[in-house]
């Protein structure tokens, strides 16, 4: 009898369970169902910044980071390009400011107000070839020249002067061709005023909050640029104090700043290096004397000393006599055994 009881009460108690994880099932149904919800009302915010295009270069973005790899740095530079195309064919959404390093491009895509970042893989080289930027500036009068300049089959790098007839038109090219470029930043040259620097320069005698004023003004006027280089400042770009301010300004938005060395003095790079900015310095220009042969004697300086250094950044203009000796010179630098890379793949951080 005893034991038949007990037989019973224990049955009694399996039922009890039984109820019990019942219950919690349904709870749970019911939490996931809230939770799915959540979800999906996440996935739909992120749906009304339209990042299907974006999802098809880089697979579905994850606020804990989404990896992709890619077979070289072409590839990734190509992924780059892809991506950039496919964020600014989708309302809402945006490419944030790139950082790279060796082996690894590091970004974030916003989409809405979420934030998603992406990074970008792919293996070393086992040897690395010979890098040469170069970068056309005073871009911004000409919207035709421009172009001419992007359809090179070598990636040369824009920067844009600013408050030009069609610097935003540029831009807006730029934006829509997914190509990196510069912010041509006016600055104070040995001569001025006869030596006219433009609209909007930075000028010796402006105080800190002037200059840093201004430095924000030129930023935001094109907020997809890489990086900033000087134009002139062979005054400007030998004093320490407005160097910090506008390196200041760059560290605030992830920006690389290229000394174009428009004085022998210079200690724009030197400040950049100081504060944490990637920086580079240019190590040739390359049509100060408008003619094909000069043009063409010094890219061959600029692709020896890639050779030599590993890196180097030859800067231009927008000439047409500049633009013919490049169209000219394109297939020749890959025999030359040097590549012709966009300015930002040659900073460097730290001492470099
Ligand atoms: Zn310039």
């Amino acid at each position: 009898m005893a034991r038949k009881r007990k037989k019973r009460r224990s049955a009694g108690s399996r039922w009890g369970l039984v109820a019990v994880v019942a219950v919690l099932a349904v709870g749970i149904g019911f939490l996931g169902g809230y939770l799915w919800n959540d979800l999906r009302a996440v996935r739909q915010t992120a749906r009304r910044a339209d990042t299907a295009r974006v999802e098809t270069v880089v697979g579905q973005l994850d606020p804990a980071g989404v990896r992709v790899r890619a077979a070289n740095r072409a590839a990734a530079d190509g992924l780059l390009d892809r991506l950039r195309r496919a964020a600014g064919q989708s309302p809402g959404v945006a490419v944030g400011p790139v950082s790279r390093r060796d082996g690894r491009l590091d970004l974030t895509v916003a989409a809405g107000p979420d934030r998603y970042p992406v990074t970008i893989l792919w293996p070393a080289p086992a040897e690395r070839v010979p890098r040469l930027a170069i970068v056309i500036d005073d871009v911004g009068r000409n919207l035709d020249r421009a172009e001419a300049f992007l359809d090179l089959t070598v990636p040369v790098t824009l920067s844009i002067l600013p408050r030009q007839r069609h610097s935003r038109d540029v831009a807006d090219l730029l934006r829509s061709r997914g190509r990196a470029y510069l912010v041509h930043m006016p600055m104070e040259p040995q001569g001025y005023p006869s030596v006219d620097p433009g609209p909007g320069a930075l000028l010796a005698g402006m105080d800190e909050a002037r200059i840093r004023a201004l430095v924000r003004q030129h930023l935001d006027d094109f907020p997809g640029a890489v990086g900033v280089n000087n134009h002139m400042g062979s005054r400007l770009t030998e004093l320490e104090a407005p160097m910090g301010w506008v390196a200041d300004e760059l560290a605030r938005r992830g920006l690389f700043f290229l000394d174009s060395v428009t004085s022998g003095r210079t200690v724009a790079a030197e400040v950049a290096r100081a504060r944490g900015l990637p920086w580079c310095r240019r190590d040739v220009f390359i049509d100060n004397d408008r003619t094909e042969d000069a043009i063409g004697r010094q890219l061959e300086r600029a692709v020896q000393r890639a050779r030599k250094n590993g890196t180097a950044v030859a800067i231009g203009h927008p000439y047409p006599v500049t633009l013919r000796t490049l169209r000219a010179w394109a297939p020749r630098f890959r025999q030359l055994g040097v590549a012709v890379v966009p300015v930002a793949d040659v900073v460097r951080t730290g001492e470099g």
